[in-house]
């Protein structure tokens, strides 16, 4: 028997998330506030609500999928918010990307209020939310993190358990900010490449088996050809779009100046795509950085 669930914001990853859950056969009830998300979640089979309060007050667990972390802590506290309604024992289990600091946060308030509390980031895309294959990293204590596993077991494939609260969120953030540098890497090693006049595929078949091998080369190839499936292919649609990696990467910057660390290249990669997303770079496929460092080369 699975908990009953508040699913909190049902937009792109939300939504199909949320029509997983349905389909799993456990008692979803919605709410967005934006009323087409609502109407989409309906036709899914997700009982919507027009007062989030009046999902959360029936929760067993109170779902967040929402876009910052700003959301996520006002949704919990604005008056009346989530935490006001909630049942004793509840689990707050945010699935939105926010700051690491913001999440330990939210993750304090639903604790004072007497209730528990995960972060579960994903990664996977509207892809992988549609198909239930994403991948949850999981902040949580040990008894919430087995609480919650069955639920997040039918939206992913991969649920990792990353430590305490907050951890998630940093597992998250880490990866990606690895992400962000190795797709630029690749993308100035193939311009580089083609100044040479070495092929594309010259180079794919090199250092897609030798050391510089990686997911940004062998699965996110920035140029067509070598990789069919790759977001290239099809003009840069995503994929992961780069607003996206630049909202994760000014995350990763965050944390690097709380803690104090010493990542050029991290910092670095967030300036790149933070000005690549500005326009029409913004809906493109992360991998069209290849298209910007072309273009301010000389030729
Ligand atoms: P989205 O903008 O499509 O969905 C967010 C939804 O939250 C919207 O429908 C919005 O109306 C709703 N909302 C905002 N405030 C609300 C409130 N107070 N109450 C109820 N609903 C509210 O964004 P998304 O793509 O679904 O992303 C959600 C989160 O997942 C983000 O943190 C994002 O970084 C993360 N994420 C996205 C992807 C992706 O590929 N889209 C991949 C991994 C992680």
């Amino acid at each position: 028997q699975y908990p009953v669930t508040a699913f909190i914001g049902l937009g792109n990853m939300g939504g199909p998330m949320a029509a997983n859950l349905v389909k799993a056969g456990v008692q979803v009830l919605g709410f967005d506030v934006v009323p087409e998300a609502m109407t989409a979640a309906r036709r899914n089979g997700v009982h919507v609500v027009t007062d989030p309060l009046d999902a959360v007050v029936q929760a067993e667990v109170v779902l967040t999928m929402l876009p910052s972390g700003r959301h996520v802590i006002s949704a919990y506290e604005e008056s009346p918010g989530l935490l006001s309604a909630a049942k004793p024992g509840t689990i707050f289990l945010d699935c939105s990307t926010i700051n690491i600091s913001e999440a330990q946060q939210a993750a304090a308030l639903a604790q004072q209020a007497g209730f528990r509390a995960a972060d579960a980031p994903v990664s996977g895309g509207v892809v992988g939310a549609e198909a239930g294959t994403l991948a949850f990293m999981v902040g949580a204590g040990a008894e919430v993190f087995n609480e919650v596993h069955p639920l997040l077991d039918i939206m992913g494939a991969r649920v990792v358990h990353c430590g305490e609260n907050g951890l998630g969120q940093a597992a998250k953030i880490c990866n990606n900010m690895i992400l962000g540098i190795s797709q630029i890497a690749v993308a100035e090693a193939f311009v580089l490449a083609e100044q040479l006049g070495l092929t594309d595929q010259a180079l794919f078949d090199v250092v897609s088996r030798a050391s510089g091998q990686c997911w940004a080369l062998t699965t996110n190839c920035p140029v067509p050809g070598p990789v069919p499936t790759s977001p290239a292919n099809r003009d840069y649609m995503p994929g992961f779009a780069s607003g996206l990696m630049a909202k994760d990467l000014g995350l990763a910057t965050n944390a690097l100046d709380e803690q104090g660390v010493d990542a050029k290249l991290g910092r670095l990669a967030a300036a790149i795509y933070s000005e690549f997303a500005v326009g029409d770079g913004a809906h493109k496929d992360f991998s069209a950085i290849i298209t910007s460092i072309r273009d301010n080369s000389a030729h």
